[in-house]
């Protein structure tokens, strides 16, 4: 049956670094025989001005009706005062918490193209290539009790709850353990199990799970050291599997050990395979409309959707290995540009890709 995607190209840069994905996802469908129907919907800043909501009923029933959403980016200075209901990111929170996405899979991989980019030394990232599987829907940031209370002694508290179930640790401990299969196979469960019960109970369920994974190799760090571990050797890592909390902010550390946010894909999937799949950069008002956004973490966002939704391993490794192979050719945009290299446009870039893949 053919599969539906949903594409929402969003505000800002969106509009015009999803075109670059849909162009590659036409030559796909035309001349690769790629069976996908595609169709569009309003997310963000774009849907407040359009239906008066940042996350309209019918992109809602769209996405739910499709294998995978890709999007570009929500947000910009415009709706910034807006009422907070109102607000674009909210559109983004709503579609998620809707659609399950419990999994956040967020890559953070160095073509070796652009090496110098990294704050790090190029010997110590040179081919970095890890996978950040972050739990999404729980942890602390979803822990009820929650809030600020007043005190006996009149002094405010604020407090928060960290919990997980068995459950909510088992599938997402089963999400790192398939993509490391797809990988080389080793899982680093990053945790804090020798201060936080709740993460006692983490390493438990994730060492139970690997039981029935006997190709995956299971390493349990704390959370310290694995901050540490990944500015020291980050190559040491193929998945790392952690909660929702020290997701947020190793992956945000990781993917700065590559250099460049223009550069990096992220999916969140949902219990059936379905998902969103998103640059991890946002709107950039800034450089919207200037033909000059690089477009390259949406291309390895649509290579993302192929591989996990859609399970086009082969068409999702052509899109990687064309995108390395533009850089290798020297092309770059704006934010990645350096000397001796061809500074192109937006959509120059997209074109380059598809040319890549076509010749390849
Ligand atoms: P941003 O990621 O949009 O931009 C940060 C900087 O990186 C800017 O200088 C921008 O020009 C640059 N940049 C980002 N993507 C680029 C690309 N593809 N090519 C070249 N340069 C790029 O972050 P911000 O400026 O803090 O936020 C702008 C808006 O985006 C805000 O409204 C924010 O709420 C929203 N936002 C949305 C998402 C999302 O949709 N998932 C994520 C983060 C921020």
């Amino acid at each position: 049956m053919t599969k539906k995607i949903l594409i929402l190209p969003g505000d800002g840069i969106g509009p015009e670094i999803v075109a670059q994905a849909e162009k590659v996802l036409a030559y796909l469908i035309n001349e690769r025989g790629l069976d996908v129907a595609i169709e569009h919907g309003l997310l963000g800043g774009c849907a407040v001005d359009a239906a008066g909501v940042p996350l309209p009923d019918d992109t809602l029933a769209k996405a739910k009706d499709s294998a995978a959403v890709l999007l570009g980016a929500v947000g910009g200075p415009k709706w910034e005062s807006i009422e907070r209901a109102l607000r674009p990111e909210r559109g983004l929170l709503a579609i998620r918490a809707h659609l399950g996405l419990f999994a956040n899979l967020r890559p953070a991989v160095l073509f070796p193209e652009l090496a110098a980019a990294s704050s790090l030394k190029a010997e110590v990232v040179s081919n970095l290539d890890i996978m950040i599987v972050r739990e999404l829907t729980g942890g602390i940031y979803f822990g009820e009790p929650r809030g600020i209370r007043t005190l006996d002694d009149g002094q405010r508290q604020g407090f928060n709850t960290l919990v997980y179930s068995e459950s909510e640790i088992e599938r997402i401990a089963r999400i790192a353990f398939d993509v490391a299969g797809k990988r080389q196979g080793r899982v680093c469960s990053v945790d804090k199990a020798n201060v936080l019960e709740a993460t006692e109970l983490w390493r438990e369920v994730v060492s139970d799970v690997a039981k029935g994974y006997p190709d995956i190799e299971l390493q349990h760090m704390y959370v310290d050291n694995a901050a540490m571990q990944l500015v020291r050797a980050p190559k040491q890592f193929d998945v790392i599997l952690t909660t929702n909390l020290f997701g947020d902010i190793l992956s945000d550390l990781a993917s700065m050990l590559t250099g460049s946010i223009g550069m990096l894909p992220s999916a969140s999937l949902a219990s059936d395979g379905s998902g969103m799949y998103e640059p991890i950069h946002g709107s950039a008002p800034d450089i919207a409309g200037q033909d000059i956004a690089n477009p390259l973490a949406t291309l390895l966002s649509l290579s993302m959707l192929l591989r996990y939704s859609l399970v086009e391993v082969k068409l999702a490794d052509e899109i990687e290995q064309a995108v390395s192979r533009v850089l290798k050719e020297g092309l770059r945009t704006k934010d990645i540009h350096s000397a001796g290299m061809k500074c192109v446009g937006t959509n120059e870039m997209g074109d380059a890709v598809i040319k890549a893949l076509q010749t390849k």
